[in-house]
This record gives C-alpha cells, sequence and structure tokens, in this order.
C-alpha cells in the first residue's frame, strides 16, 4: 500500500450497496414486529434461539420472517440454536449465596442438596470430576479448584470469589465428561425445525465429530453450524470441521471456558481453518454489545467488528443487541457500515488469497478456483454460478474473490441455505435443460432484475448436464447481450 492510497473514503458513506459480510440477527421482542427494517439495515439470516421464548414464540417469529422476506422478495436463511447439554446449577437449599476466595466448599450431583452444599445439576459429574479441574460458576465469574472426590460429594476451593444463585450456567473446562448430545430437549426441537423447514440448526456445547453426525441424521437437508464454545471443541476442532457445514465462533461461552486474552487468536485460527477446510463461519457475541442501550457503538465495538471482516468470516451475528435491545435497526445498520468500509478498502482487497484446497480434488472445486482467478485477473465484478446443492457456491465462495457471486438455483432450500455465505447472492431461477438455455435465460433474469448491464463483462459457472450435483465443470467468460450459444 503506497501511502497516498492508505486513507480513502474517510467521511463518505455507501449506503447504497449490501455488504458481502453477511448479518445474522437474533430474532426477539424487541424486532420481530420489525424484520422487514431489518432486512433494508442488511440482515441476511435470522436467528432463532430455542433456548429462550418457548414453541408459539418460535413458530411465530419463522412465519414473520417468511413473511417479510416475502414482502422484500429477497432470500433470508433461518439459523436456530439448539440448546445442547448446557450445564447448570441445582436449586440451593438455602437460596443465593456469597462465596469466598480461599473457603472450601462442598458439591454435590443432583438437581437439590443439604444445606449447605451446592448441587450441580449434571448426570455423570462425580464420576468424570478430578483433583485439579477447574469448576467455573455464573460465566466464569466464580471459579473453583477442586481439591478431592469422594463417592457422593466434591470438596473445592474457592479461587475467585462471588455470589452464586439457583440454576445459574456451569462450566468444567478440564473434564472429559461426555454428554448426551443430542438431549432430549433437543431432538423435539430438531422435530420442530424440520416441520418449519428451518436452514441451518446452531449446536451449542458440541464437542466432537459424532455428535454433530447424530444431529444431521435427524435433521436431513438442515446445514450444520457447530457452536465452538467449549474448550473440548477446540480441541478437536480439526474433526468438527470434518462433520459439519459451518462453524460459530461462540466467543461467549467459549471466553469462559479460555483465559479471555486468547480470543481474538482463537477466533483468527478458527475462521482460517474453516476456509480451510471449506466451511462458512459466523462470528458471534457482544459485537455491538452497547447498542443494547444506546443508538451509537463504541470505538472498540466498530474495531472488532471490522477486524472479525478482516479475519475473513462470512458473517457477523446480533444477539441481545437485536433480540431485546432498544436500537436493533441501528445495530444492523451500524454492521453493515463496518463491513462496508473493511471491505471497499485496498487493505481488504490486498489479503492474501486461498489456495487450491487440497482435501476436495473435484471438477467442481478447480473450477471454482479458475472461476475466481479469471476474476481476479480480468477485474471483473460478478460470477453467475448455478448450482443445485450449494456445493459449487461454496467452494467459490471460499476463495474469497473481490467479485460478488450471483448464485442461481432452482431449489428453494439451496437458495436459503446460501444467505450465509459472504460475497454471495442468492437467486431463485428455472431448471435448464441444457447449457445454453441455461446461459440464456440466467442472462435474462439478470438483465430484467438490473443486477448486469448489457455490454458488461461476467463469469458463468455451470455443470454439464444440467440438475446434476456436484458436477460442476464449465467455465464461460461471456459479455452481457452476447450471443451464448456454445455449439
Ligand atoms: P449463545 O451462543 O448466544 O447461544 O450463548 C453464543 C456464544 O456463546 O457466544
Ligand atoms: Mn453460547
Amino acid at each position: 500500500m503506497t501511502p497516498d492510497t492508505l486513507f480513502q473514503n474517510l467521511t463518505q458513506r455507501n449506503d447504497d450497496i449490501r455488504a458481502a459480510t453477511k448479518i445474522v440477527c437474533t430474532i426477539g421482542p424487541a424486532s420481530e414486529d420489525r424484520i422487514v427494517e431489518l432486512i433494508d439495515a442488511g440482515l441476511s439470516v435470522a436467528r432463532i434461539n430455542f433456548s429462550h421464548g418457548d414453541e408459539a414464540d418460535h413458530r411465530r417469529r419463522v412465519e414473520l420472517v417468511r413473511a417479510a422476506a416475502a414482502e422484500r422478495r429477497t432470500p433470508v436463511g433461518i439459523l436456530a440454536d439448539l440448546q445442547g447439554p448446557k450445564l447448570r446449577l441445582g436449586r440451593l437449599e438455602d437460596g443465593p449465596r456469597e462465596l469466598e476466595a480461599n473457603e472450601d466448599v462442598t458439591l454435590t450431583e443432583g438437581e437439590s442438596a443439604a444445606s449447605g452444599v451446592i448441587p450441580l445439576n449434571i448426570p455423570g459429574f462425580l464420576a468424570a470430576i478430578q483433583p485439579g479441574h477447574r469448576i467455573l460458576l455464573c460465566d466464569a465469574a466464580v471459579e473453583l479448584v477442586v481439591q478431592s472426590v469422594g463417592s457422593s460429594t466434591v470438596t473445592a476451593r474457592v479461587r475467585r470469589g462471588g455470589a452464586i444463585s439457583d440454576r445459574k450456567g456451569v462450566h468444567l473446562p478440564d473434564s472429559s465428561l461426555v454428554f448426551e448430545f443430542p438431549t432430549a430437549q433437543d431432538r423435539e426441537h430438531i422435530q420442530l425445525a424440520r416441520e418449519l423447514g428451518i436452514d441451518m440448526l446452531g449446536l451449542s456445547f458440541v464437542s466432537r465429530k459424532d455428535e454433530i453426525e447424530r444431529v444431521r441424521d435427524a435433521a436431513p437437508g438442515i446445514l450444520m453450524v457447530a457452536k465452538i464454545e467449549r474448550l473440548a471443541a477446540l480441541r478437536n476442532l480439526k474433526t468438527i470441521l470434518e462433520a459439519t457445514d459451518g462453524v460459530m465462533v461462540a466467543r461467549g461461552d467459549l471466553g469462559v471456558e479460555i483465559n479471555l486474552e486468547q480470543l481474538p487468536l482463537v477466533q483468527k485460527s478458527i475462521i482460517q481453518e474453516a476456509l480451510k477446510a471449506g466451511k462458512f463461519t459466523i462470528t458471534a457475541t457482544e459485537m455491538l454489545e452497547s447498542m443494547i442501550e444506546h443508538s451509537r457503538p463504541t470505538r472498540a465495538e466498530v474495531t472488532d467488528v471490522a477486524n472479525a471482516v478482516l479475519d475473513g468470516t462470512d458473517a457477523v451475528m446480533l444477539s441481545a443487541e437485536t433480540a431485546v435491545g432498544r436500537y436493533p435497526v441501528e445495530a444492523v445498520q451500524a454492521m453493515s457500515r463496518i463491513a462496508r468500509a473493511v471491505e471497499t478498502s485496498l487493505r481488504y482487497r490486498e489479503l492474501p488469497r486461498v489456495s487450491f484446497r487440497e482435501n476436495e480434488p473435484t471438477f467442481s472445486n478447480a473450477t471454482a478456483l479458475a472461476a475466481a482467478q479469471a476474476a481476479e485477473a480480468l477485474d471483473i465484478q460478478k460470477i453467475v454460478c448455478f448450482t443445485e446443492t450449494g456445493n459449487s457456491v461454496r467452494l467459490l465462495s471460499r476463495y474469497r474473490a473481490e467479485a460478488e457471486i450471483i448464485a442461481l438455483t432452482p431449489n428453494a432450500r439451496t437458495l436459503n441455505g446460501m444467505t450465509i455465505l459472504s460475497h454471495v447472492r442468492p437467486m431463485l431461477c428455472a431448471r435448464g435443460t441444457s447449457l445454453d438455455d441455461m446461459l440464456h435465460s440466467a442472462q435474462a433474469l439478470l438483465l430484467e432484475r438490473g443486477v448486469v448491464l448489457p455490454g458488461e463483462e461476467v463469469i458463468f459457472v455451470a455443470g454439464v448436464p444440467p440438475g446434476v450435483s456436484r458436477s460442476t465443470n464449465v467455465m464461460k467468460l461471456h459479455r452481457i447481450g452476447e450471443v451464448t450459444r456454445l455449439h
């Protein structure tokens, strides 16, 4: 970067284009009646957290998202988060209690316990815990270290003191306790998600590949998002990436299990590993936390969102900001602006590109790389990709060409699943019977929608014969308006 190009567009706003980085908004009381406004502000994926609200809330919110998407004639993906095996305190016999540093406390397994004993509602706790293990209570506000383990109780010393109360969250980062996954409640939620046609499932507190496989078996056709929020998940990241479609950098709970100061580096590593594995990423939690109460973000928050985009995340997520905050629409607008500021910068354009991902030595993957490189070489701004399953678009988006990927599919399910991918604009199209037919009708559709202009250079990526999944094998450099006949 030469000095005279370092500082550009410092006071200019480009509100007219949508960010290439996707924005996931958690829908809650503050936003369920404002989804159209959220879409206009930049929402691509609506998140429904199955841990909050009841079934009627989930059903209503899905309907509201669908109605808003239809009103704006734009695809909106729906991500539903399963609660997973969340560990909790039981009921404290004597009510809320203050633990003092260096005090020794007694714990047991179960929903309740005798006076003075702290119950952990975690089946298998006593068998899995060992001296030296940490027990973190109330989002790590309180930290205990296990001293000794008896047949029905555990003695632990308070390393960091604080208040505890009924049903607060517990983390056991050092134990190798294997939880039931999915839980019985998750299984009910999976059925609900299938019935409602949810596009993506967020798997909270997942720690192993086989857990993802079990959920996938129960939820065919739904994309899996492994939430990386346990130390065990971080340790198993490579195998988790083999099994999942995408990951969430779930900084809230992950920040409890690892030292907070490690989070920025861990975020970069997760995003990088996911890109290498060809999977998508969502960076989540506290991104614009102050906007729950204020109409403008802090400088640190702006910097955080910008850095996540520079790290290469596909999507950035809002939780309480849009679910219960006072400024849900302003929060989405702020995120869009921050993402756009980064995406239009020279620094972003000059990020190193991913090379051929050898873990997928397929025609589809090689065609995707060729298209991305041709677009860069010729400064072509649009790659038009036909896809049945979304696979070729996923492959293409991993190469992070600067071009926008117009993803054409005849399949409504595929359409919504692609809403999470950075740089991708999913559009519904008719199914073609030959390559000529597909190129011809795509050109007409894109012209009619004003997506391309006559004479504009684009790259088409397709599979021959059409309609067969995982068969992408053609790249055509094309000037809009010219004859498309290939024979
Ligand atoms: P949650 O997950 O919002 O469902 O807790 C995200 C996180 O832990 O960061
Ligand atoms: Mn979490």
